[in-house]
């Protein structure tokens, strides 16, 4: 069963540190003026956690799975909002990996130093939990693909550097989708900003692409196999993700538990009434269990057996229900204080109500993994 190793601790413990003295201080900040945290970034990359999964011969450190989820969830605990953007450098980063050798070598360090922000566009205006339904199109001309439509929902928009973005390069229904590179300052982009309850300071947006010219290499893997081939990333993504919810409740539920005992009423501290321990007790434990889960789908993920996918969409399913329902129980613990601005309760709670939306997905792929393919309700 999963364990911690001892150089995995003392990573826990040196990020953890790290977290606590360098972010925590900002992350309000950054989620009241919904700016990127470029500062906070650059420390992230000085600590070399924007190439943890990078492969060294790109300046990455070729951090296994496991070591990830630890960084990331100890990020999270502190500032949220850069635990997803080291989630996207180093999940989204490796997806440059089935790009051209002039790619890899040209943007990975610059992911790994955290200089160059790259974000993933799937979703459309009427494609999201059914992404076969997307309709942006690559054509090929001569010697570039000729990219149309609309990306919804991005995260990083407003600040990437480039996107790595799925279009459909056959015309054959819900078939052919295929995988892009696309620098940002390319003509014909266009970006709108969408305000997020949560992830504040991730830069959320729209992207639109008219008739936008990309060099025939930038496609990325196989023409029309971007899902098969996007399979592993996807796994992490959930796993990781499902992390960055709970490292966020942990915290939470950390500080709810401290407050509980100097908090007084009715003539004696708050954790010494049962209706509060009890509720506090119950969720350290399910908080303990999804995240054994989410680390228990690293190491599967890692290992690349056949159960993963279903294992990584427990974890996220389980890490983003276990982590609002915590968060909620904690701001209840300090009564309307926990309510207003001056404590991080309610930023907490908007951050994670992330992971809740579109759980439908992982229920479907957990429900494969229960009943079999052929019981898929949707193709
Ligand atoms: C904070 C945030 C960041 C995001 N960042 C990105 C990003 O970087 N890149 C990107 O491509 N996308 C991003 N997205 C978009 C995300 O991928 C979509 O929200 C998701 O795929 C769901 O699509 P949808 O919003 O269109 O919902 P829909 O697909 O319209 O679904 C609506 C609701 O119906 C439920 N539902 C769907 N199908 C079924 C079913 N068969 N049975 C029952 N219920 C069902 C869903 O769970 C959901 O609750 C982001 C979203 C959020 C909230």
């Amino acid at each position: 069963m999963f364990e911690l190793n001892e150089e995995q601790n003392l990573i826990q413990k040196s990020i953890h540190q790290f977290a606590k003295k360098e972010l925590a201080p900002r992350a309000s900040h950054w989620d009241a003026s919904e700016e990127f945290p470029w500062e906070s970034v650059k420390k992230m990359a000085e600590v070399g956690l924007t190439g943890l999964r990078l492969p060294k011969v790109y300046g990455g450190a070729e951090a296994d799975l496991v070591t990830a989820g630890i960084a990331i969830e100890e990020v999270a605990r502190f500032d949220h909002n850069c635990a997803v953007i080291l989630c996207g450098s180093n999940i989204t980063g490796r997806v440059l990996l089935f790009a051209s050798e002039k790619i890899k070598s040209t943007f990975l360090p610059e992911i790994a130093k955290g200089r160059y922000i790259l974000a993933f566009g799937a979703a459309e205006p009427d494609a999201g939990s059914d992404l076969r339904a997307m309709k942006a199109v690559a054509k090929l001309q001569e010697d570039a693909w000729i990219v149309n439509g609309e990306k919804a929902m991005v995260t990083f928009a407003r600040v990437a550097h480039g996107f790595i973005i799925l279009v459909r390069t056959e015309i054959e229904e819900r078939e052919g989708i295929s995988c892009l590179f696309v620098e940002s300052d390319r003509p014909g982009i266009d970006i709108q900003r969408l305000q997020g309850f949560g992830w504040r300071a991730t830069s959320w947006g729209n992207v639109a692409f008219n008739e936008v010219r990309v060099p025939i290499e930038n496609l990325i893997g196989e023409k029309g196999n971007a899902l098969f081939m996007l399979k592993e990333t996807v796994q992490e993504q959930r796993a990781l993700t499902g992390l960055i919810a709970l490292g966020t409740a942990r915290q939470a539920l950390e500080e709810a538990v401290n407050y509980a005992k100097i908090r007084r009423v009715f003539g004696k501290p708050l954790g010494k009434f049962e209706g509060i321990q009890f509720r506090l007790a119950e969720d350290h434990t399910s908080l303990e269990a999804a995240r054994l889960l989410c680390y228990q789908a690293l190491s599967l993920i890692e290992k690349k057996t056949e159960d993963a996918s279903v294992w990584a969409a427990m974890a996220n399913l389980i890490g983003g229900e276990t982590a609002y329902r915590v968060v909620n129980n904690a701001m209840d613990v300090y009564g309307g204080l926990g309510y207003s601005r001056e404590l991080p309760f309610e930023r907490h709670l908007r951050d994670v109500k992330a992971m809740q939306i579109a759980n439908a997905t992982l229920k479907i792929e957990i429900g494969k993994g229960l009943f079999g393919k052929e019981f898929l309700p949707c193709a």
